[in-house]
């Protein structure tokens, strides 16, 4: 009988599973992270069927933990069962807002019991602890049923079987479903819509409705001419990018008129990122603000509500797929553990890497920490590297912010405030690496081990100001008293955070040999009014004169922007190494790789558009295949 510890364990046999491509991994129920805002919904999916078993009996007896995120943490439980029964569920750990969270402690876990069944209500004004505790239950339970097949019998015969339910798949579904197509949509973790319950609204294309509004002129031709200039030719997939710019602008009236996605505004932005001369990026709900993305979610599951309702589509949450079948040339099919589902197509939609250690050190980092959505956890490149499938720009630079604290192994749960007024930044030599205003990220990217300390003096402690900061993908929860509390136990801990009465105390606690001139020299130039080093701005110079001196440890992190991805045709089909296309086996989405189609650039809205495009294109491929 499996012992589950933490879901990170989970993810780590699970992925160390498809490596070796072993059937039997259960299914796992895969938990979102706290970088949700605290204003969105559900997500819709109240009620949802869920694939727990929840037949009396159902379940191995034993104790098993696990645990998932809530608003502010990593909630952890333990599950008592006994006589086939969930008789007991305690809280181990949590750090969610006292008072405000209580109701989801006090009734989710009993709710759990009564029902026998993580498909319970989630608690209102406490969604994102409630939704913590069922996943954190989901994934003890999930040890407890190892070796079991836990997957549902079919209700349709499918056409096609589309893996991983977020956008793309989404996209994916719901238009094979308008298709005519029957769909057996699974999903590994407890809900569907993956990265969009956290991402920004952009979407990008070229040729679309609101582009015509706002009097932009666009062709698939000039925006593949910008690609070639701006990303560099023989950087991406020329016929990735050919097919992309050709159906982008299709895909985002699609998402306008057919699904009525709300585009706020309905105007166009700049890039985010790299910006293009011409417009071609609007936003859902008018907005770039996280939680914006909802804007796609919730019109996209109505209607994949519907056509379940129908009798189109079949969802199976909590099921993972550990193998793709293909015979020869051709897919066929995909494993759930021991369970077979077959259908003349799949579509590959399981998303980017963004949380998976191993891929994104691809890029050259030597430690990086991630704040991404657990579900970003590149299980789809292994399922597609099992079937002959490779990778490409997987070496590119991913987008990543610097100053992630590695408290928690590859979790990130603190961030320095990388704005703090004053603060220098130097590396284990003690050197200042550059201009500490351009918060550049590429002098985490190089420096040695990929980590630097941020330095302040007790003359610039404001605790108005946070320091350190809760993560919350790039703006950071902030923390009681800003912060410094925490900094005083991290201190304490001498780990991570530093503090000394001199500079030469710092020095000795970090090892850092050369801090004590570097700061000379630093607080010479402050006082000089010019920064001989990096040229930073005097006006932002603040002379370290004063104890106590604080050091914090930090290095890149991540919380979305995979940037490559598995190699596909102009069709969306897996290509192997040899160039011969799997039949049948289509990729949409973020598992594409942004910078297969784009090179060099990071053009805003090239994720969800990726999702809207390549979802379609899947769909209308399989419709050809059912000849339907
Ligand atoms: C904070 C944040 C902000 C963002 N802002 C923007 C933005 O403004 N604009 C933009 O274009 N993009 C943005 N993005 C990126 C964008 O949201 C994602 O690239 C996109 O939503 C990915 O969709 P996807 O369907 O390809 O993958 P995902 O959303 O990752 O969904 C994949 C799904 O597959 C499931 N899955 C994985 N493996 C398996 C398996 N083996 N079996 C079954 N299911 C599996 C996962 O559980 C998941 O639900 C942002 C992302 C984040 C995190």
């Amino acid at each position: 009988m499996s012992f589950r510890k933490t879901k990170l364990l989970s993810l780590l046999s699970l992925l160390l599973c498809m490596a070796l491509t072993v059937t039997a991994c259960s299914p796992a129920g895969t938990d979102a992270p706290e970088t949700q805002p605290a204003t969105t919904a559900a997500a819709g999916t109240e009620g949802a069927e869920q694939e727990m078993p929840a037949a009396e009996g159902a379940y191995t007896d034993g104790v098993y933990t696990g645990s998932g995120s809530g608003m502010h943490s990593n909630i952890e439980v333990s599950v008592t069962v006994e006589g086939g029964k969930i008789t007991q569920i305690d809280i181990l750990s949590q750090e969610e807002t006292p008072g405000l969270s209580d109701p989801a402690f006090e009734q989710i876990p009993q709710a759990i019991i009564d029902a026998q069944s993580t498909d319970v209500d989630v608690v209102a004004n406490a969604t994102m602890t409630s939704e913590g505790i069922i996943a954190a239950v989901n994934a003890a339970l999930e040890g407890g049923n190892a070796g079991d097949t836990v997957t549902a019998e079919l209700t349709i015969e499918p056409d096609v079987i589309v893996v991983g339910a977020g956008m793309a798949g989404l996209c994916t579904t719901v238009r094979a479903a308008e298709l005519g197509l029957n769909v057996l949509l699974l999903e590994a973790s407890v809900r569907v819509g993956g990265c969009i319950h956290y991402a920004g609204g952009t979407i990008s294309g070229a040729g679309f409705k609101i582009q015509e509004e706002n009097g932009v002129e666009d062709t698939p031709e000039a925006f593949y001419e910008d690609i070639v200039a701006l990303g560099g030719e023989g950087e991406f997939n020329e016929d990735l990018a050919w097919t992309h710019c050709e159906n982008s602008g299709a895909a985002i009236d699609w998402l306008d008129e057919d699904i009525g996605v709300d585009f706020g505004d309905r105007t166009l932005v700049g890039g985010a990122y790299t910006a293009m001369d011409t417009l071609r990026v609007t936003r859902a709900l008018g907005s770039y603000s996280m939680g914006a993305a909802l804007g796609y979610l919730e019109p996209l599951e109505a209607r994949l509500n519907e056509a379940i309702d129908a009798g189109n589509v079949q969802l199976m949450l909590n099921t993972t797929v550990t193998e793709l079948i293909v015979e020869g040339d051709e897919s066929k099919g995909v494993r759930c553990g021991d369970t077979e589902y077959l259908a003349p197509s799949v579509v590959l939609a399981t998303g980017g890497y963004c949380y998976n250690e191993e891929l994104l050190k691809m890029a050259g980092f030597e430690n990086v920490i991630s704040a991404a959505p657990q579900t970003s956890n590149g299980s789809g490149f292994y399922l597609a590297q099992a079937v002959g499938g490779v990778f490409d720009n997987m070496d590119k630079t991913v987008i990543f912010y610097g100053g992630g604290i590695p408290t928690d192994g590859f979790d990130m749960t603190y961030q320095a405030n990388t704005s703090y007024p004053g603060r220098i930044y130097v590396d284990l030599d003690g050197n200042r690496v550059g201009n500490e205003d351009g918060n550049d990220i590429n002098m985490w990217k190089n420096a040695a081990e990929n980590k630097l300390y941020v330095i302040i003096s007790g003359n610039m402690v404001d605790e108005e100001t946070a320091f350190l900061r809760k993560s919350m993908a790039q703006s950071g929860f902030p923390l009681d008293n800003n912060g410094w509390d925490m900094l005083e136990t991290m201190a304490a801990e001498g780990e991570y955070a530093f503090k000394a009465d001199s500079l030469e105390e710092l020095a000795e606690l970090l090892g850092t040999e050369n801090l004590v001139a570097t700061v000379e020299q630093y607080n010479a130039d402050a006082a000089a009014g010019e920064d001989s080093q990096f040229g930073r701005d005097p006006a932002n110079m603040v002379a370290l004169e004063e104890g106590p001196y604080y050091a914090l440890l930090t290095v890149p992190y991540v919380w979305s922007g995979t940037s490559g991805g598995v190699r596909a045709d102009g069709e969306g089909r897996l290509l192997r190494e040899d160039g011969t296309a799997v039949e049948g086996l289509f990729l949409a989405g973020e598992i594409l790789g942004p910078t297969n189609i784009l090179g060099r650039i990071n053009f805003g809205g090239i994720n969800h558009s990726m999702c809207a495009t390549w979802g379609m294109l899947a769909a209308e491929h399989a419709a050809e295949r059912a000849e339907k």
